[in-house]
């Protein structure tokens, strides 16, 4: 295995995260099913996102950026994550948010939108629609604070890019050398795809560790076609901008849309009653948006066919808690 050659980087998370085996589940589905807990790579930094975050806030410090601006829906972890990072590295932050209210931002504060008040983020609020079209929203808070005098960097939603992939290249790195720790070599990896940019990073770091395990993602929204062009992009300008010698084509993405149930960050009442399940037996608390979808489905397909992963499973536990906590009313009702 040839040495990795990673961009600068500045130290945000915590890590390496632990990997744990479930007891419950591995016995209840027959399979040695493990999880690795990214949802412990900090408490207000917890998730995927920082590990993408430690790549990007380098970027933007070499680019002598004082404001990071970046968006997310109204309960983004990944924005969350940004205007807390860019507290504790002394920059500001601005939040473009996605909501459905009629005007918009008409959501609670709580979970991540608490957060990002809590620590001043400034929230600016835009429409479904907007949204869409949110290259426009960018340009013009880049003119208005280049104008103001600020120095803006511009990450996309999830910071899912060819900076952000470097995030979960180094996970595979790490999990590479637990593997060696714990004398155990899985043969898949699950996680919840959102952005594409955990999955970039996945694909990327397999190749570059040397790691066997196949890559299986679940998408929360959207479809497999969707994921397949945007991971492939990102997979591609990573390869140019950093000089990967890896080959690398579309048909080995393994993307399974068939999860998302009623969309985004909308629950069906057997995701809530899984979630629920996984806390009241291994104690790992699941989030309604992607990690209760993503490992509804793997568990889904395990029941219909035992190995369908392999012998040796790894859940990529992604974070978001805060999600979680801003959702209690979907499950609240099914907790007597
Ligand atoms: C953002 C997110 C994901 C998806 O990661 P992407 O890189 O955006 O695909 C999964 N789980 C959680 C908890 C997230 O916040």
């Amino acid at each position: 295995m040839n040495r990795i050659n990673y961009p600068d980087r500045v130290k945000l998370a915590s890590m390496p995260t632990p990997i744990v085996r479930l007891n419950h589940w591995s016995r209840e589905l027959g399979v040695d099913l493990y999880v690795k807990h990214d949802d412990r790579t900090g408490s207000d930094l917890s998730g995927n996102k920082v590990r993408k975050l430690e790549f990007h806030f380098a970027e933007a410090q070499a680019r002598g950026c004082d404001v990071v601006v970046t968006c997310g829906g109204v309960q983004s972890n990944h924005a969350r994550a940004t205007a807390i990072a860019a507290r504790q590295l002394g920059l500001d932050a601005v939040l473009i948010l996605r909501s459905r209210t009629t005007p918009p931002g008409g959501e609670p504060v709580d979970g991540n939108l608490f957060l990002d008040r809590l620590v001043g983020a400034r929230v600016v609020w835009v429409t479904p629609d907007e949204y869409r079209s949110r290259e426009a929203v960018y340009e013009r808070l880049d003119a208005e604070l280049r104008l103001a005098g600020r120095t803006p960097y511009l990450m996309p939603e999830g910071g899912s890019d060819e900076v952000g992939a470097w995030g979960y290249i180094a996970a595979v790195e790490e999990i590479a050398a637990q593997e060696s720790e714990m004398g155990v070599r899985f043969d898949a990896i699950v996680h919840a795809v959102g952005s594409g940019g955990t999955t970039a990073g996945l694909v990327l770091g397999t190749k570059l560790a040397g790691v066997g395990a196949e890559v299986r993602g679940f998408a929360v929204c959207d479809d497999t076609a969707y994921f397949v062009s945007r991971v492939m992009s990102i997979v591609e300008r990573t390869v140019d901008r950093y000089q990967l010698r890896i080959p690398f084509s579309s048909n080995e993405l393994r993307i399974d849309d068939r999860y998302k149930g009623v969309g985004y960050a909308l629950s069906r009442p057997e995701e809530i009653s899984l979630i629920k399940s996984a806390a009241r037996t291994d104690g790992i608390i699941l989030d309604p948006v992607y990690t209760g979808k993503a490992f509804f489905g793997m568990v889904d397909l395990i029941r219909a066919d035992r190995l369908s992963f392999g012998r040796r499973v790894l859940f990529v536990h992604t974070g978001g808690i805060f999600g979680l906590l801003a959702a209690t009313s979907d499950v609240v009702p099914s907790l007597a």
